[in-house]
């Protein structure tokens, strides 16, 4: 593999963290190639996990979450082409094909153009709010402002941005009301007992949370907007949030000829061919892990950063990272911290080894044929972080129990 050189240009698109944090990394390297970032965001590259936790809640302004400021733009000779969509990409030409009838053509091109909040499809659809950009935000806020203390305010989807926007809109005066289709929400991403045990954080915060909510439709009524569920009874609420999950950004793609699957597949580098990489929430790649390799897809911060890394090390030295090792996430809800390590399945073997609901902080291990694939805990940081040495080597569940790493 021909490593970068001075004369390459890199275009990197979509101007969010992986796309900053790949600029930064390469850089850092010593890249000394051209490099233009395109965002279809007119904002500056900027964080998201605060937009559902600070900036909700009041405490941060927007301003806070940026990442890429002027003087960072400028020390890392980036050119930013904001507010403008990528529509098309030649992959033979490394030629990204731009929504105002421009290209930029270059020698190597990452994708990094992540996710978008999924909508569904009710007839009230524009008064319903996501949490992704800093504009959802924008507009949120200026929804909640004509809202008197005390509002209801109603949730769809009980996941992870459903329960930290409805913590967030409790401590601002709101009366959130979470609104889950499933019978424990979470159950998909973590599995029947961890969700049965995170059950009764939300009444714990003071939080209504309904499950097994089926919704017909959400409509304009003069409070603000009625929802009607498919039981025959409806709701009012002064504004509703989806928190649904998201769908890949990857249709300016379509006719690029790369392997679209659930994101961009790449290989174990994060090529999707020779001159061409994916990072981020949008690539699913190959993943070594304890339990063999997987193509996955995983949307943490923690992974969009490491790719960045590990890509632009790989450009620069053509030496693999082993950062993706250990996958981390973690999500404040409730007045709690969950932190997971690894991206275990829902269906794989829990025990939980230490704590208890009572004591408002545990620790549990996730295993696949025996082999711990994962480590979630409730509000206990120090003990996740003593047993990520379970996830760095196969180990079987009877040797973790021995070791007991979470309770040095
Ligand atoms: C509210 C919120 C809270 C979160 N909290 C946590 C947390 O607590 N812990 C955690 O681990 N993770 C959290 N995440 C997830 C984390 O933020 C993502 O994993 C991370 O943002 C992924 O970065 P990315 O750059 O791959 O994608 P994105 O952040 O989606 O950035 C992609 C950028 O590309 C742009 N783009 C898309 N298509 C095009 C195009 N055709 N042309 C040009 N630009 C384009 C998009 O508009 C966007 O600006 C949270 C996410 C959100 C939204």
């Amino acid at each position: 593999m021909d490593t970068l050189a001075s004369s390459d240009h890199v275009i990197v698109v979509g101007a969010g963290l992986a796309g900053w944090r790949f600029v930064e990394a390469l850089r850092r390297e010593g890249c000394e190639s051209e490099l233009t970032l395109i965002g279809d965001e007119v904002d500056a590259p900027y964080d998201r996990p605060p937009l559902s936790k600070n900036v909700l809640v009041g405490k941060w302004d927007l301003a806070k979450a940026t990442l890429a400021t002027p003087e960072l733009i400028e020390k890392n000779h980036v050119t930013m082409r904001l507010g403008v969509s990528a529509t098309g990409l030649d992959v033979a030409h490394s030629t990204v094909h731009l929504g105002d009838g421009s290209s930029v053509a270059g020698s190597h091109v990452v994708i990094a153009s992540g996710t978008r909040a999924r909508r569904l499809p009710f007839s009230a659809d524009d008064r319903i709010h996501t949490i992704r950009r800093l504009d959802d935000i924008r507009r949120l806020n200026k929804d909640l402002a004509s809202l008197d203390s005390g509002s209801p305010v109603g949730i769809i989807g009980g996941g992870f941005i459903g329960a930290e926007a409805a913590t967030a809109l409790r401590t601002r005066g709101y009366r959130p009301i979470v609104f889950e289709v499933a019978s424990r929400p979470l159950e998909g991403v973590l599995g029947e007992e961890v969700s049965t045990w995170l059950m009764g954080l939300a009444q714990g915060a003071d939080v209504e949370l309904r499950v097994e909510q089926k919704i017909g439709d959400v409509t304009e009524s003069p409070g603000g907007l009625r929802i009607s569920f498919d039981d025959g009874t409806d709701e009012e609420v002064g504004a509703l949030i989806v928190g649904v999950g998201v769908q890949t950004n990857v249709e300016w793609l379509a006719s690029s000829g790369l392997i679209l699957d659930n994101g961009v597949v790449v290989d174990e580098h994060l090529l999707a061919s020779d001159r061409v990489a994916a990072i981020g929430d949008v690539a699913r790649f190959a993943w070594p892990n304890v339990t063999g390799t997987e193509s996955v897809r995983i949307e943490h911060w923690e992974v969009a950063n490491g790719h960045a890394s590990a890509l632009a090390k790989y450009w620069m030295t053509g030496e693999s990272s082993t950062q993706l090792m250990v996958p981390y996430f973690w999500s404040d809800q409730y007045g709690k911290k969950i932190q997971m390590l690894g991206h275990p399945r829902p269906d794989d073997e829990v025990q939980r080894v230490s704590g208890s609901d009572d004591e408002g902080k545990w620790l549990a291990l996730y295993s696949r044929n025996g082999v711990v694939s994962g480590i979630v805990t409730l509000s206990n940081p120090r003990a996740l972080m003593l047993s990520k040495p379970l996830l760095e080597d196969p180990v079987t569940l009877a040797n973790a129990l021995e070791r007991a790493p979470w309770a040095s």
